[in-house]
């Protein structure tokens, strides 16, 4: 599969019917499994038969879902939680607790800043921001020697900067922590972070994986290439034995391929159980099978809006990576050369209030805030999902008051561009 085309893995990855099976992924409704002995149930809790126990931890048809997703990305182990909020959770919480430090790219999705720099602050470890633009003397200077891990996001939400994935791999691994990168936007038909050195994928599957707005979603997927075990001390968690898993050390017993996604879903999944719905996983497949067709799509819409924008009288400024002149357009060509996606921000003339009474005369375009959908959607991110910032930290954040994220969804570009010409006017 690994040498087919994304395509081909987007509709066929993850599961491959034996004979008289059903064509379609099964979907497993049911919480729990049964066992012929005690003896065989307690080979699958002490983690040396796999197999399926409990729903909380893990059912066949997330698994499906995931070894599609972990074949799209180009890893080697995946898990589906339940929303991207509880994949970005785990990705770092899986490899950090209290007294550990994370290095973040400042631009990230308003949701995941909140997590980082008010709840997992409460829980005792430390974020540095960073503008995703620093110089690499300003990156080097974030870190400390409890740092655990580096964050970004390939596409932000709603900044659209583009991340330049290499350098800060290369960064992290000098460091000898690994980079997750949260690659929702750019999904991986448009860009495979591991490609470029990173060694953690998370996704909001809520956006254009599932692209339908059916279902909240998200997934964590393993490179399983950063050898935790050459930085054994900063990873006691996958280094040495887990007790509450009877002496299990997760880098022995799965290698490098495996620890990092079963130490996720033994402990965290087991302790908070955010797993994603056996009915979700199955919409979010349905979804997956047309990733490759709707990127596309979704791409072509956004450069043809970006393009409108840019020349209309009454728009003060468009960020669209894939657009000529962007400021990140060097970077969309390097990572994204074949789209960048439907996601384009704007300011409208007259600030705050312009913008929103803009966005009240679009007819297509309903205000939401979701994002990444087949129908056309749009926010005001400072009075929706960043309002629980300061200007300061908005700046930071690359969220500027008047700005307006439009997602061009999947229907003809014209009637967009009529569509946004008729409210600008
Ligand atoms: C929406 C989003 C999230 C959070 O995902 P949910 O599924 O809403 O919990 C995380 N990262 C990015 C980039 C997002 O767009």
């Amino acid at each position: 599969m690994a040498d087919q085309g994304i395509g081909t893995r987007c509709v066929q990855g993850g599961y491959t019917p034996g004979n008289g099976e059903p064509r379609q992924i099964p979907i497993v409704q049911s919480t729990t499994f049964k066992y012929a002995s005690s003896a065989d149930m307690g080979k699958l809790f002490d983690l040396e038969a796999s197999g399926y126990f409990y729903t909380r931890l893990q059912n066949p048809t997330n698994d499906y879902v995931a070894a599609k997703i972990a074949q799209l990305e180009g890893g080697t182990a995946a898990m589906l939680t339940s929303s991207g909020q509880a994949a970005s959770f785990y990705s770092v919480f899986n490899i950090a607790s209290c007294g550990d430090h994370i290095v973040s790219s400042s631009t990230i999705y308003g949701g995941t800043y909140n997590l980082f720099a008010v709840t997992m602050k409460r829980m005792g470890i430390e974020f540095t921001f960073v503008s995703p633009d620093c110089s690499d003397e300003e990156l080097e200077a974030a870190f400390r020697p409890n740092t655990k891990a580096v964050f970004g996001e390939t596409i932000a939400n709603p900044a659209l900067t583009v991340l330049d994935i290499e350098r800060f791999a290369k960064a992290a691994h000098a460091h000898g922590v690994p980079l997750i990168i949260d690659n929702t936007f750019a999904t991986p038909v448009l860009c495979r972070p591991f490609e470029w050195g990173a060694d953690i994928v998370t996704h909001s599957t809520t956006k254009y994986m599932d692209g339908h707005g059916s279902g909240v979603g998200g997934c964590i997927v393993d490179s399983g290439r950063f050898d935790w075990t050459a930085y054994a001390d900063k990873f006691p968690g996958l280094c040495t034995p887990d007790e509450s898993y009877h002496g299990v050390t997760y880098t022995e017993r799965f290698g490098l391929a495996g620890a990092f996604i079963t130490k996720a879903t033994a402990q965290l999944m087991r302790d908070f159980g955010s797993i994603q719905s056996p009915q979700n996983a199955f919409l979010l497949n349905l979804g997956l099978e047309s990733l490759h067709v709707r990127m596309k799509r979704h791409s072509e819409n956004g450069l043809a809006v970006a393009r409108f924008l840019k020349q209309h009288p009454q728009v003060s400024w468009v960020t669209y990576a894939g657009l000529e002149g962007d400021k990140y357009h060097a970077l969309a060509q390097k990572y994204l050369p074949d789209g960048a996606c439907g996601v384009v921000s704007f300011g409208v003339r007259g600030g705050r209030a312009a913008a929103e009474a803009f966005m009240g005369r679009l007819k297509i375009a309903a205000i939401e805030t979701h994002v990444a959908d087949a129908r056309t959607c749009c926010l005001h991110p400072a009075s929706a999902t960043h309002r629980q910032m300061n200007d300061d930290e908005l700046r930071a954040a690359g969220v500027s008051p008047d700005l307006v994220r439009y997602s061009c969804g999947l229907e003809d570009a014209a009637d967009l561009i009529a569509d946004l010409n008729q409210a600008l006017a």
